[in-house]
């Protein structure tokens, strides 16, 4: 399922066979020269491609229903493209995904790991995801806080792709040693430098793009130790972008919900909330979603024994006016966000270009 700004989502196409997802920004000239040269490739014969949106530069994936698909990346990054924010179904878990305006990404947890089987593991729920998007490489990935439903994918993700920096909170569970594995891949990962962010820090991710830590526990502590509770340690994430906020709270519980009111107050508003610790009881206090108000609140959940999401949960959502998705009933959900206002720039056919508002 698909969210956005009514009337600024990425706009999907679909025409006879072909699916176009489109978005492209470069100069009218090699905009024009790109869909020819694509129309004039053989395999491609008979393609119609029947709108161009811009200003972008995510370049564009061309799929069939019958498995045909074909990634033609941007040209050089800009910062006026649009963000693409996944919540994806991988169970019992949580993994966002987002596709950054400047053609960077970012991992924000990768969900459970694969079950075992009789010649070892399977990929975890996230590989397929990512496989889907094309990703080979991932710029920006977060572990919110070390508990397998969280961690569980993040081998996997260092075994098979490239990952340019990892953010780290900085309890250790004691109680386990998969989030020791999946830091000693991070620390090996050739080129990826280890973070440790605090509350106030900012991340760089993209122009355009405000990364605000609210929460961690930047200091090495144990789970057994100092009375740190793993879930409320988790890094909480407030990400702007073109007029809207999306706010990632991992598994924070109702403590780490108060700090935050105290701390942030009305700067908690965000119009996209990722519920915290999939739905439970705990989280999502009426106090903390007062301040964030969200619009949309993505609940990453799947079969569990807890029974999350709690219908009180559901309720303090439902109260202050946020619609749920929900990643076992509803799937992956998508939520998109252009920085400026959406209009199509050409509509080009195997025939010629043209582009009208121009
Ligand atoms: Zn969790």
């Amino acid at each position: 399922m698909r969210y956005g700004v009514p009337g600024r989502v990425v706009r999907r196409i679909i025409e006879g066979l072909v699916l176009f997802i489109l978005a492209w920004s470069p100069s009218a000239v090699s905009a024009s020269e790109t869909i020819e040269s694509l129309a004039s490739q053989d395999h491609l014969a008979g393609l119609t491609i029947r709108s161009f949106l811009g200003p972008d530069n995510r370049g564009m994936v061309i799929s069939r229903p019958g498995g045909v698909e074909i990634s033609v990346p941007g040209p050089e990054a800009s910062a006026s493209g649009s963000m693409s924010v996944f919540f994806v179904n991988v169970g019992q878990g949580d993994a966002e995904y987002i596709e950054l305006p400047n053609g960077k990404n970012a991992l924000i947890d990768a969900g459970p790991a694969g079950r075992a089987s009789g010649s070892g593991n399977a990929a975890p729920p996230i590989a397929e995801f990512l496989a889907s998007r094309g990703v080979t490489r991932i710029d920006h990935v977060v572990l919110t806080h070390p508990h397998a439903d969280h961690y569980g994918g993040l081998g996997w993700v260092f075994d098979n792709l490239q990952v340019g920096k990892f953010y780290d909170t900085g309890i250790d569970n004691s109680g386990a040693t998969g989030d020791d594995a999946v830091r000693r891949k991070a620390a090996e990962e050739p080129d990826c430098a280890t973070e440790h962010p605090a509350a106030d820090d900012s991340l760089d991710w993209a122009p355009g793009v405000g990364v605000k830590v609210l929460n961690s526990c930047p200091e090495p502590s144990l789970s057994s130790s100092g009375g740190k509770d793993i879930n409320d340690c988790s890094i909480v994430l407030k990400m702007s972008y073109g007029g809207t906020s999306l706010l990632f709270t991992g598994d924070i519980q109702s403590r780490a919900e108060a700090e935050l009111v105290a701390r942030y107050g009305d700067e908690l508003r965000s119009d996209v909330l990722k519920v915290g610790h999939h739905g439970s009881a705990q989280s999502s206090t009426a106090a903390f979603l007062d301040k964030v108000r969200p619009k949309l609140a993505f609940i990453e959940v799947g079969k569990n024994s807890y029974g999350h999401p709690t219908p009180a949960a559901l309720t303090r959502l439902a109260s202050v006016g946020a619609q749920a998705h929900r990643t076992d009933r509803d799937g992956t959900g998508e939520f998109a966000r252009r920085a400026e206002p959406e209009r199509p720039v050409a509509v080009a056919s195997a025939g010629g270009v043209s582009f009208p508002g121009r």
